[in-house]
């Protein structure tokens, strides 16, 4: 890497001392924050950590002194900032310059990645998650370590052992399931869905209710065989190349479907798929595949709040429900959630404070930002007991994962669920009484 200090073209001031890596390629976005401050209150590493280094603006003046090459690549407080970073990207709700955060920061840690290797615990979990045959060992061995029970035992040691076996056992939810058949024709349209690492190993459950909810709903759902992982965890990370790899295959398992939609149930992996446009954008053969694949991925409530969706039977719960990040300030999906839980009778949705904040889960974030993210999952948790809900609905594996993993570890009544399950029983109901 040269470490001249060149201007960019057509850039007025900003000198860049680290040409041809992702950061230099990100400046017209830095160039974008007015320093306002107006995202600090929205940032939650800002709002606990209270370190100005530790908020959107403060993050933005750190990329800013490494491509004017007052700070070097591997200064170390410079990685310590933006490893703390959740990438939840409610700065970017917030900014009323419209800076793209997460692109900025995708591209802050793959150039910091050429200095310092991602630590081994995030490397082995992004090797597995890139390997779909290793991946899929793991994931049978951790359904096999579920169903004996005994992360359920051990959720409560301290540390992220404790955490961890409370995430795996949070996973195992005792829902009732029977299938229902509408008898639509599919009308809506044909959507292939994305079956997700996380989602098809340990919520296989949500993946099915997903299917029925959209039969319901009237569309056509059809499998798209040789998909991987989405990519979603690589570019969070700075593995730009991985994420690149995996998007290609995806676009082309997709392709093969000739559906009309995409859909995803977990938001962290639909914010993915609707930016492989961007993160292809420089490859001429993909670029334009990329950007045809990502105008059709869609949330699952999306598609089912276009559809109405249809009324169920009742099911008199007491819900409360917490926005994904990466569906609320990531996608700006904002009502369709909720329109899926208004379609089931009786339901009684009770306002969450703070519920656009993140929970702190974050991908990796969890393992690898522990003290961060406890911090972060603390208020999510106060916030939750005060609505006095049975149920927390949240659509991202990660989030069901995190909070659900809080919740049993404050031996708390309530459980976290997808919207999609409630949906699917409460369409049960309705049917069996038809
Ligand atoms: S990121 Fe946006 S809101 Fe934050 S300081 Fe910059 S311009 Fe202002
Ligand atoms: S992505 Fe989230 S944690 Fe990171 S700077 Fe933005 S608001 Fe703060």
């Amino acid at each position: 890497m040269s470490s001249d200090s060149t201007t960019l073209p057509g850039r007025r001031s900003l000198p860049c001392a680290i040409p041809d890596t992702p950061l230099a390629a990100a400046i017209p976005g830095i160039e974008t924050c007015v320093h306002c401050g107006f995202c600090l209150q929205a940032c939650p590493t800002y709002v606990n950590l209270e370190d100005e280094n530790d908020s959107p603006r403060g993050r933005i003046v750190l990329m800013r002194a490494l491509v004017e090459g007052e700070l070097p690549l591997d200064d170390p407080s410079v990685q310590t900032h933006i490893d703390r970073c959740l990438g939840c990207r409610a700065c970017e709700t917030a900014c009323p310059s419209g800076v793209p955060y997460g692109q900025l920061l995708e591209a802050t840690r793959a150039t910091l990645r050429e200095v310092r290797p991602t630590p081994f615990i995030g490397r082995l979990i992004l090797g597995v998650f890139a390997r779909a045959k290793t991946l899929r060992v793991m994931l049978v061995a951790s359904r096999f370590l579920r169903a004996t029970g005994l992360p359920s035992l051990f959720s409560g040691l301290a540390g992220r052992l404790g955490f961890a076996n409370a995430m795996l056992a949070s996973t195992r939810l005792p829902l009732p399931e029977r299938e229902y058949d509408f008898g639509l024709p599919g009308a809506r349209g044909i959507v292939a869905l994305l079956e997700g690492c996380v989602m098809s190993g340990l919520f296989a459950r949500t993946n099915r209710a997903t299917r029925r909810t959209l039969r319901a709903n009237d569309y056509r759902v059809r499998p798209a065989t040789d998909q991987v992982c989405c990519g979603a965890l690589h570019a969070h990370a700075g593995d730009l190349d991985t994420a690149r790899s995996l998007a290609r295959q995806n676009i082309a398992a997709f392709e093969h479907t000739g559906a009309d939609f995409i859909g995803v149930n977990a938001a962290g992996c639909g914010a993915m798929m609707k930016e492989y446009g961007h993160l292809l954008a420089e490859d001429p053969e993909w670029a334009d595949r990329a950007v045809d694949l990502s105008a059709k991925v869609r949330d699952v409530s999306e598609l089912l709040a276009a559809a109405g969706p249809r009324a169920g039977g009742a099911l008199p719960l007491r819900v409360t429900y917490d926005a994904p990040c990466h569906l609320l300030h990531a996608q700006r999906v904002v009502a369709p959630p909720l329109a899926v839980l208004r379609a089931i009778p009786e339901l009684e949705l009770l306002p969450l404070t703070d519920s656009e904040q993140c929970c702190g889960a974050a991908g990796i974030y969890n393992l690898v930002e522990p003290a961060t993210s406890d911090a972060v999952l603390a208020p999510k948790l106060r916030h939750i007991a005060s609505t006095g809900a049975d149920w927390v609905v949240t659509g991202n594996p990660g989030c069901l994962m995190q909070i659900g993993a809080g919740l049993k570890r404050a031996h708390a009544r309530a459980r976290a669920v997808h919207p999609v399950d409630l949906l699917d029983i409460s369409y049960a109901r309705s049917a069996q009484k038809g």
